[in-house]
């Protein structure tokens, strides 16, 4: 339910941000409260839009002297309903978006909350290095997202989780408190590591103003669409890829060939890079300071998958263009999946050595729910994550998904824990794994991060209900 703000506090509000810094439009506030799936709906009564530090630490000064919740959003693209608002103020990053500072020679760049990824990413390359963290919504999802989140995407493998990219934090405390965390320290061992505190805390324990991050020499990659007949092959496919080439494998993707196919049905413009009737593909990036040697390392990579039986086929690219158009298939996959019907959406990983048997158990635990289920599974392979749908035709005789999807998702849950997996793996927690995860995770590690939310946020008013309820 929307809250009702007190008169004091939005005349205080409008007062501290002034006419650019608010508004209460019915557009504006149905958009805020509108996630990119669509599939659920918020409410809120204000968006407040700070344009400074100084500014979002007083307007959350306000709250906590009003008791008044607030939910921070960035590109609201997150998938978990974290950042939508449900009745809190909104409190919209979009407004700080300042680059702050980048030191190539400590290879790092300190930027605001509100920027979005591709600005990051073209700020560091601009200065000559790589921000490497990259994923299909990167032209809206913005740093302070993606550090609430703790958002992977496709070159985890090789850079890790946003977790890893960051060195430092400026962030408002629930009482309106900044604290200065900002720092290109790789070595500081000064007590409790707060930073890694926010990083996934889905802004329930502070707002985000600014971050430092890591960057990394540019590189050159090459990449390969390849084929494979099982799961198995895929995993054995990358331990020998990685254990030719080492950490040069950047990407390292599983795509169902009724995958590929949605996306030629769906979008005209794309075609099948090497059409198939095996089960599997495999997109992989290998990625050098020098292109040719990357190029000439996937290529005996996969001289010798093939003499071992791992692979039936494969495709380098042979320039960057082809590069973008495999990669376009991977992308598009959410969307013409959406095309094709309805799904049921689960981010899950278990251990990459379990992904075939984990595959082949949850297929059939979830057909005993429903016999008629299809499904598409894809993801980042390389980190053990799964992005594992069970997916419904529009023309499908007699709809049963809907119906059967509480039932469904446990069957997925129950079946991810038996394989020593997490529930989520990259998309975070919300309100809607809230629950299942109180079920789930050890209950100790429950009512510390309950004992964490009560001291920072005594009065519950940052993003209240995500993560945890206290
Ligand atoms: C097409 C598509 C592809 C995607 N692919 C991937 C992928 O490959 N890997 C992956 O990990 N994720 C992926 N995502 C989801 C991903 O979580 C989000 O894209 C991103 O991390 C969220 O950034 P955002 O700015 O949109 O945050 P929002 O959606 O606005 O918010 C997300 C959470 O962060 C909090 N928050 C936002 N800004 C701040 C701040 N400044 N301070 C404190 N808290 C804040 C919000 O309250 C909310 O809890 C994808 C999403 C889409 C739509």
């Amino acid at each position: 339910m929307t809250q009702t703000l007190p008169p004091i506090f939005l005349a205080a509000v409008k007062d501290l941000l002034g006419p650019r810094g608010w508004t209460q439009e019915p557009e504006k506030l149905d958009a805020a409260a509108t996630p990119w799936r669509g599939t659920y709906k918020g409410e809120t009564p204000l968006i407040a839009r700070p344009a400074s530090t100084a500014e979002a630490a007083a307007l959350v000064k306000l709250c906590a002297q009003h008791g008044v919740a607030m939910t921070p959003q960035g590109g609201n693209t997150g998938l978990i309903d974290g950042g939508t608002p449900h009745g809190e103020v909104c409190v919209s990053m979009t407004r700080m978006t300042a680059l702050r500072e980048t030191d190539p020679f400590n290879n790092s760049l300190t930027i605001e909350a509100g920027a979005t990824l591709v600005s990051a990413q073209a700020a560091a390359d601009a200065a000559g290095r790589l921000f490497p963290l990259s994923l299909g919504s990167e032209g809206t999802a913005t740093i302070g997202g993606l550090i609430s989140t703790n958002a992977g995407g496709v070159a985890v493998l090789r850079y890790g989780m946003m977790r890893d990219l960051i060195l430092g934090l400026e962030v408002v405390l629930p009482s309106g408190e900044v604290w200065d965390g900002l720092s290109g320290l790789r070595k500081n061992n000064t007590g409790y590591d707060l930073k890694h505190l926010f990083a996934g805390a889905e802004g329930t324990l502070g707002l985000i103003t600014a971050a430092t991050l890591k960057l990394f020499p540019q590189v050159q990659r090459a990449s390969a669409w390849v084929i494979c007949a099982s799961a198995e092959d895929v995993v054995k496919l990358l331990a020998l890829v990685r254990g030719r080439v080492g950490d040069s494998v950047t990407s390292f993707e599983i795509i169902p060939g009724n995958a590929v196919d949605m996306v030629v049905a769906d979008i005209p413009t794309t075609r099948d890079p090497m059409p198939s009737n095996a089960p599997w593909r495999v997109l992989m990036d290998i990625s050098q300071t020098d292109g040719a040697y990357a190029r000439s390392l996937l290529e005996s990579a996969l001289e010798a998958a093939m003499e071992e039986g791992l692979i039936q086929d494969a495709v380098i690219a042979e320039s960057e263009t082809q590069a973008k158009s495999f990669w376009h298939i991977r992308e598009t996959i959410p969307l013409s999946k959406r095309a094709y019907g309805a799904a049921l959406n689960q981010d899950i990983s278990v251990p990459v050595s379990r992904i075939p048997v984990f595959i082949e158990a949850c297929n059939a635990a979830v057909r005993d729910v429903l016999p008629t289920a299809d499904f598409v599974i894809f993801g980042h392979v390389g980190d053990g994550n799964l992005h594992y749908s069970v997916v419904e035709a529009l023309d499908a005789a007699s709809p049963q998904l809907k119906a059967k999807e509480a039932a469904i998702t446990r069957v997925i849950y129950d079946t991810v824990m038996a394989h020593g997996g997490s529930i989520s793996a990259e998309h975070g927690v919300g309100r809607l794994k809230r629950d299942e995860l109180a079920r789930l995770r050890p209950p100790a590690a429950t009512d510390a991060m309950r004992a964490i939310k009560r001291a920072l946020d005594p009065q519950g008013i940052m993003n209240p209900g995500r993560v945890v309820t206290v």
